[in-house]
């Protein structure tokens, strides 16, 4: 575990200030830029099962929505703060703009661990944040999506609140519904499978075979399993996974060097991506300490759960064999971790490309609710292929041109579009 505390949003504006001294930004654009436009802070009183009301803290901000809508997950986590939840939203802008979708950037957090509360209790806790906030969001203002920990079906609470106050319906008010009920075919994969459309791209430049590879993961969320399931099929191994134990609530590596069996794997995982110690070893698995994923002989780690997981105190852990970091995560390295990753020279795929996916296939969710004409599973993943390979083309061709990293490379467009963006309206 770290003992050095990273703060996010510092981070993100260090991210941010770097990049805009590099491309010379006028002040005023770098001041608007480098902080939310608004913010939303307010509690949700909930009525439990047991007859108590447990109050909640919720927040939503909208970093920047010059280019569209702001967008973005709203994520449920008993550690949640508002500077992380301002961090995420400014990393939502930058990823909508590398991909070149017409949305800004947005985040939400409920301070609560849905594991610990019934379905019930979610429900209320879903339509609580959607009463305190019906009239700062909606389909042109704001529109919120599943992020850790939330999924489907809460979004789809969410939606039935929000109609319910507007009196209409409003499908495009929320993203990431479940398919039938507004929902995209492929949404669920997607922010997994647009990791590995990136690596496979990646791969391609670096001249090494995707079926000769290893992998190691931390997380077994929603990202790391469609990541893990589409890297398989294409012929990578995955030998490690670290995520959280159902029981004790502490991470463990679960680890089998022949490459884990998935199907296997997803039978003793529930839906917040824990999985059973004592059934994993039954399996087979070896049993490490959580943050040995990092430690794994391989070519390609992959951090999928959180941010500042790469820190200064074991970026040095990284194996020699490793070759390119994928981060699915957001955030998921500190800035001085991040120097000696360039500076030893592996190919880092930063996180609002790499994780871009997910909210990639949000824009497609809203463009067939608008039509009100639902495409193929195919057709969707399809589209989602051609827009993270382009925007990894994009990027890695900057990269070349200009000497840069990945991550400035992948910087300089996003935060281009978004001063254009800002400027063209007449902001600055
Ligand atoms: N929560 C996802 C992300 O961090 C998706 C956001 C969305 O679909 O709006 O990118």
């Amino acid at each position: 575990m770290s003992t050095t505390s990273y703060n996010p949003y510092e981070i993100a504006q260090q991210q941010f200030d770097k990049v805009a001294e590099k491309i010379g930004l006028d002040n005023a654009t770098r001041e608007l830029l480098r902080q939310p436009l608004r913010e939303y802070h307010f509690l949700i009183p909930v009525h439990m099962d047991d007859g108590s009301v447990q109050v909640f803290k919720g927040f939503r901000v909208q970093h920047n929505d010059a280019r569209g809508p702001a967008k973005g997950g709203i994520r449920f986590h008993p550690e949640e703060t508002i500077d992380t939840v301002r961090a995420l939203s400014m990393w939502m802008t930058w990823k909508c703009s590398v991909v070149d979708i017409p949305l800004g950037g947005g985040k939400g957090g409920i301070v609560c661990d849905p594991r610990n509360l019934s379905e019930r209790e979610q429900e209320q806790l879903c339509r609580g944040y959607v009463r305190q906030l019906a009239r700062n969001v909606g389909p042109f203002t704001d529109v919120p999506a599943p992020d850790v920990m939330s999924s489907a079906k809460h979004m789809l609470w969410m939606l039935d609140e929000y109609e319910t106050i507007h009196g209409a319906k409003y499908p495009g008010f929320i993203t990431g519904k479940p398919v039938g009920m507004g929902g995209s075919l492929g949404r669920t994969e997607a922010t997994g499978f647009g990791v590995i459309y990136v690596l496979r791209e990646a791969l391609k430049k670096l001249e090494i075979d995707i079926t000769k590879t290893t992998a190691s993961f931390q997380g077994f969320g929603n990202v790391a399993r469609y990541a893990v399931q589409l890297y398989q099929q294409l012929g990578g191994t995955v030998i490690a996974i670290s995520c959280w134990n159902q029981n004790d609530k502490r991470a463990y590596t679960f680890r089998k060097r022949d490459g884990i069996d998935y199907n296997a794997l997803i039978e003793i995982t529930d839906a917040f991506g824990t999985i059973n110690k004592e059934k994993a070893a039954d399996l087979g698995y070896e049993v490490l300490p959580g943050d040995a994923w990092i430690e794994q002989d391989v070519d390609i780690l992959v951090p999928a759960a959180l941010e500042n997981q790469i820190t200064i105190e074991n970026v040095n852990n990284i194996s020699k064999k490793v070759k390119v970091i994928l981060e699915a995560a957001n955030g998921p390295t500190t800035p001085d971790a991040d120097e000696v990753i360039q500076g030893r020279g592996i190919f880092l795929i930063p996180d609002f490309l790499a994780n871009a996916g997910g909210v990639t296939c949000s824009y497609f969710e809203q463009v067939q609710c608008n039509m009100n004409y639902y495409w193929e599973k195919d057709e969707v993943l399809s589209k989602l292929d051609t827009k993270m390979t382009s925007a990894f083309n994009s990027v890695y061709d900057l990269s070349l041109s200009k000497k840069m990293n990945m991550r400035d490379a992948a910087y300089v467009i996003a935060i281009n579009r978004v001063a254009q963006a800002v400027k063209s309206r007449g902001w600055v």
